[in-house]
């Protein structure tokens, strides 16, 4: 070993030892913070299925791909991330002399050439990267930026570190070509002859170019350990518990939508008949009050700002940012932490869990953090402000877009139930609304006996449940399908469908309530349960007898359609449900219900939020309006996963929107746009809040927003009258 040698090798070592310490120590504050939270034993169940859905996101790049030139340069960088690390590996062995390599492998032409290609692509996917940054970094002039609030430096920084440590790693190979001690041939690895071939005859330049590489990777990990909340760095390792935990493995993708978790307290559902206030967690009051996958969740965040550049509050000016709300919630666990690991927090009656002599010596700025509300103003010193929170429509364009699979909408409605249950504090115009579903048992406060006046005047009887046994569809009308005029004419629409079919169905009548949809949303579980509980014994009773795949249910409005599938089942209730949409498909491709009239003037279709993005269906509305209806349907830009938000869902539809623009104006002049005359949809709030965009801009006139099933009902009986535009205002 010469003396150049002794020296690389010292400094390697001691850095190496400076920054895996530092590292250990990272890993064991983080863990330490994300075990703060609340249990969620749900989240080890069947590992086959998380290690494989693990395996598939990460390494097929499949949530990432959605974004192609992104997605493809991330995983040009994440490949090279990991092979590449063989070659930081590898320099150890180069600074101690300077045609060393990695045993076995080190001299092996296939190992020269695959990292050799890695090396090239890592390169170009960098470089990509760099450019996407730069391009759309928040200071550049005009438009919004993904990035904006995000930690640019760390972005940067951790950039400029792939960069140089993939230069190194060809300027070491550079110095063995020139030096005649690099044993890959060129047709492996010509660009490390390439580089070679300009490099002086060094023989020490080898050494010294491997020390620069593990002062260079050595410095990134003493940033990063340094900076626990970096996760632009250490979502490369948090991504994979963070996808191998997600809520349901299974799902291809948004494992985070459809259904809400259930309220949770200890990691136990809460069953409202028993919960007590005083003993069990109602919601989401403090940091530590997350489940550990939560606090892994807002560790995880890279701060691409997917999220943010698809949210509806955000496009509209609201200060509500998916990637903002994560951001903020993950420095107070952060900053909050040491309050909290000295054994601080408040008991559930508000009282300090922590004696004087625990806090004694802990630092003033933990104990500040550890002050703040979690829900409060500026002024308040609140880590989320109430116009954030209350600003989320759940339409899951964040959940969605993320591609570590963070589950934003239930930290927001987690951190609703609070609010709404303990503290009752929330949107004032809300509280008729909930007043109204406990009074009354929809949102409207209609009266009950008027739930089946949308049958009159049907040239059919619609048969209740219970006057027949023999239905195979019980056709669940849903609050607005029954009480609000422009819903009522989708109602009568699909029933008329359905008969002409020769579908067998039945209705509840009077025996159905909300689905509970809105107030679950808004955060108020008891409401929920107790309306759920309702229609689950009503349905049991209905389909009594019959299994489950006999036990179908076919609803109009997206919301009920959710709540009814994918969330009684937590109550008890086990349906086939469908919505209508894809019935009215099957029953067109199976050539009960024949299509014959095309529509004038273009047809572009929204995609509801709780039909596409929370349940993926996105076909069947489309086959509805196929080619004998609407010709070519004109797509809006943003449709099918990453269509945008009529405004109304999360219970907005019953909240005044006073700050921005206002979404489904912002929607309308999308659709607008496409010069399509008929707008349409699959739900009857999207049929509300884009029939008042549309009248709203004084194009009542040129532009109808319809149902699905009224267009095609138009085009099966032409002749028949079908109640002029709906364009009514809310009824009941
Ligand atoms: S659910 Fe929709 S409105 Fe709510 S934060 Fe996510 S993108 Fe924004
Ligand atoms: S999409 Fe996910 S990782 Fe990206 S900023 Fe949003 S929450 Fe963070």
């Amino acid at each position: 070993m010469g003396s150049v040698q002794i020296v690389t090798t010292i400094l390697a070592a001691a850095i190496t030892a400076v920054a895996v310490w530092l590292a250990v120590r990272a890993v064991m504050k983080m863990t330490a913070v994300i075990r703060l939270g609340q249990p969620a034993p749900e989240r080890s169940s069947d590992k086959g299925a998380r290690t494989k859905t693990m395996l598939v996101e990460t390494a097929g790049h499949t949530r990432m791909l959605k974004w192609g030139v992104v997605g493809a340069a991330h995983w040009f960088v994440m490949v090279g991330f990991i092979v590449l690390s063989l070659l930081v590996l590898e320099a150890y062995f180069e600074v101690v002399t300077p045609t060393g390599g990695l045993p076995i492998i080190g001299h092996w032409t296939v190992f020269g050439l695959a990292t050799e290609i890695i090396t090239v692509l890592g390169l170009i996917g960098i470089l990509v990267l760099m450019v996407i940054r730069l391009r759309n970094r928040p200071t550049r002039p005009g438009g919004r930026s993904r990035f904006t609030g995000s930690t640019m430096w760390q972005g940067y920084f951790v950039e400029w570190i792939v960069l140089l440590v993939l230069i190194f790693g060809l300027l070491i190979r550079g110095f063995k070509v020139a030096t005649d001690h690099f044993e890959y041939p060129p047709w492996a690895t010509p660009v490390s002859h390439a580089v070679g071939a300009v490099l002086p005859d060094w023989s020490d330049g080898a050494s010294v170019a491997a020390l620069i590489k593990i002062a260079i990777s050595m410095t990134w990990l003493i940033v990063i350990s340094l900076n626990v909340t970096m996760g632009v760095a250490w979502h490369r390792f948090l991504a994979f518990p963070n996808i191998f935990f997600k809520r349901e493995p299974a799902k291809p993708a948004g494992s985070g939508l459809g259904a809400l978790r259930p309220m949770t307290s200890q990691g136990k559902p809460l069953d409202f008949e028993e919960a007590d206030p005083e003993k069990d967690q109602f919601g989401v009051a403090h940091v530590e009050q997350f489940s550990w996958k939560g606090l892994l969740d807002f560790s995880t965040c890279t701060e691409c700002g997917r999220c943010q550049s698809q949210c509806p509050a955000w496009n509209t000016g609201k200060p509500l940012s998916p990637k903002l709300l994560v951001l903020s919630l993950r420095d107070h666990a952060y900053a909050k932490a040491p309050y909290l690991l000295a054994g601080g927090g408040k008991d559930l009656t508000g009282e300090e869990k922590a004696t004087q002599a625990q806090l004694a010596h802990l630092d003033v700025l933990a104990l500040a953090e550890a002050d703040k509300p979690l829900i409060g103003t500026a002024e308040e010193g609140g880590v989320i402000d109430p116009d954030v929170l209350w600003s989320c429509t759940t339409c899951g364009a964040c959940v969605e877009q993320c591609p570590v699979d963070i589950e934003h909408v239930d930290h927001i409605v987690d951190m609703r139930r609070y609010q709404v249950l303990i503290e009752s504090s929330f949107p004032s115009e809300a509280g008729v609304m909930l007043r109204n579903l406990e009074n009354k048992g929809n949102p409207w406060g209609a009266p009950q006996n008027t739930r089946e006046d949308w049958t009159k005047g049907l040239d059919f009887e619609v048969p209740r449940v219970g006057e027949v046994d023999d239905f195979e569809y019980l056709f669940w009308v849903g609050c607005a399908g029954a009480f609000e005029d422009r819903a009522k004419k989708t109602t009568r629409a699909v029933a008329t469908l359905l008969n002409e079919a020769g579908v067998k169905f039945a209705i509840l009548g009077e025996g159905e309530t909300c689905s509970g949809d809105p107030a679950r949303r808004i955060g108020n579980e008891f409401v929920f349960q107790m309306l759920a509980q309702q229609n689950v014994e009503t349905l049991n009773e209905a389909f009594e007898g019959r299994d489950k795949t006999k036990r179908k249910i076919v609803a109009t409005c997206p919301h009920c359609f959710n709540t009814l599938g994918n969330e009684y089942g937590q109550l008890g209730g086990e349906f086939e449900v469908v919505h209508h949409t894809q019935l009215l498909a099957h029953l067109v491709a199976t050539g009960k219900l024949t299509p014959v009239q095309p529509v004038d003037g273009g047809v572009t279709y929204h995609d509801p939020c709780y039909l596409g993005r929370h349940n993926r269906i996105f076909a069947a509305p489309r086959e509805v309006l196929g080619d004998s209806i609407a010709g070519d349907l004109t797509e809006m830009p943003r449709n099918s996963e990453r269509s945008f938000c009529c405004g109304a869902g999360g219970a907005r539809m019953w909240m005044e929107e006073k700050i921005g623009k206002r979404i489904n104006v912002d929607r309308v002049e999308e659709a607008m746009a496409t010069g399509a005359k008929t707008v349409a949809v699959g739900c009857p709030f999207c049929s509300t809040m884009l029939n008042d965009g549309v009248n709203g801009k004084g194009a009542g006139e040129q532009v109808e927003v319809i149902d699905v099933a009224s267009v095609l009902l138009r085009s099966v009986k032409p002749e028949q009258p079908q109640g002029g535009k709906e364009t009514a205002p809310i009824g009941g």
